[in-house]
């Protein structure tokens, strides 16, 4: 198998125990210096929720200062000056400065902590595909913006995620692998639900959902390892749900089409909820997710049947190991494959493409 082949497995999906933290945290503390934090996109709907969330304490507590880096296009500079505004009416008491920019050198300059949200979102109608195109570019110009302004942790959450993740650590192959990680958060919290509720209990009472594969409807949401709290112990979901029919049918299908559902009623993608994951996401890599197991898109290790050997790892999350993969599981895990492979060539014909018309220019 090429490099190349084997690199496309890498940003499959993964599952993964967060267990300490990451030494930027530390670090930013002991110097007591303000933790650096880009926010691409900021100006969008995702921006609006997850600025909140930052600059309130939700990700990195209430005694640290966050300094807020706020990146979006130029024709909404006006719009993120109104960002801005209401950043500075909030009178967040660990918010020490806000900076908004159009510029990738400002945006990521000393970064300690990159949520790269900003692209074109799906609209009604369309398929992730046609995203491709006009996102890809965006994420290879961030990836190298990254080597050389920003410190680094990054977490992709504009689709296509899983790809725009790989693309963005391909222009950055400076910064360790273990430094990307693509949003599947959404998708776990949105099984989970499922779950809590046609179990009638609370969302806390369901966890270890894994989601397998790309942040799309071919993702595979799979319950084989999680546990909901029954009568005031955890059992397998499986028992607890005593409905197989409905786990491998209305459960996958409609956690794989969320998306496209929440589009349909209020004609605008997840945002609320995309921030509220992000925040899940970004919380757990920087301070662990204890005894929990949680979802993100993250490089191969080589397990599961995924090739090994091209990634250095001693990173701050871990993949969980000897979770028994079952043929049903399986089937799923190849379709999502394969379309992430699909993906990603047709991402890095487009980049190279770019990289072509750049250098006859
Ligand atoms: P939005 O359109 O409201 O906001 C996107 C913002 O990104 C806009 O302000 C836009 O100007 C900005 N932007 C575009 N190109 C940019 C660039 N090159 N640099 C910086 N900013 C740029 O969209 P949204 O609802 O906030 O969604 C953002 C992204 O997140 C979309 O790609 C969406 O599909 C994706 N999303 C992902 C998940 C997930 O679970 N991974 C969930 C929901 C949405």
């Amino acid at each position: 198998m090429s490099d190349v082949t084997l690199y496309i497995y890498k940003y499959l999906f993964r599952l993964v125990l967060l267990h300490r933290q990451l030494g930027i945290f530390t670090v930013s503390d002991r110097m007591g210096e303000p933790l650096r934090v880009v926010v691409t996109g900021a100006a969008g709907q995702i921006g609006y929720s997850l600025l909140y969330a930052i600059a309130s304490g939700g990700i990195f507590g209430d005694k640290k200062r966050v300094t807020l880096l706020l990146l979006d296009i130029p024709p909404m500079m006006e719009v993120l000056n109104g960002v801005v505004m209401e950043l500075s009416d909030c009178s967040f008491p660990n918010l020490a400065e806000v900076i908004a920019t159009d510029k990738l050198d400002v945006a990521f300059k000393d970064v300690d902590v990159a949520m790269l949200v900003g692209a074109m979102p799906r609209k009604e109608g369309m398929e992730r595909k046609d995203l491709l195109a006009a996102n890809v570019k965006i994420f290879k110009a961030q990836g190298a913006a990254l080597v050389q302004y920003a410190k680094k942790t990054v977490v992709v959450v504009g689709n296509p995620a899983n790809t725009n993740a790989f693309i963005c650590s391909h222009y950055a192959p400076s910064i360790p692998k273990e430094n990307f990680s693509a949003l599947t958060r959404l998708d776990q919290n949105r099984a989970q639900n499922q779950i809590a509720a046609r179990l009638g209990i609370p969302n806390s009472d369901v966890q270890d959902c894994i989601i397998w594969g790309n942040h799309s409807n071919t993702q595979f949401p799979d319950v084989c390892h999680a546990k909901a709290k029954v009568d005031g112990k955890f059992v397998p979901v499986q028992d607890a749900v005593k409905d197989d029919n409905w786990i491998k049918n209305e459960f996958i299908s409609t956690v794989q089409k969320r998306g496209a559902a929440v589009i349909k009623a209020r004609k605008l993608s997840s945002a609320m909820s995309a921030a509220k994951a992000t925040v899940d996401h970004v919380r757990d890599w920087l301070l662990g997710s204890g005894d929990r197991i949680v979802s993100m898109a993250v490089a191969s290790d080589g397990s599961y049947g995924i090739p090994a050997g091209l990634i250095q790892r001693n990173g701050n999350w871990k993949i969980v190991q000897g979770l028994e993969i079952n043929d049903f599981a399986r089937e799923k895990m190849d379709i999502t494959m394969k379309e992430l492979l699909q993906e990603r060539d047709d991402a890095l014909k487009i980049c190279e493409q770019d990289q072509q018309i750049a250098c006859q220019k």
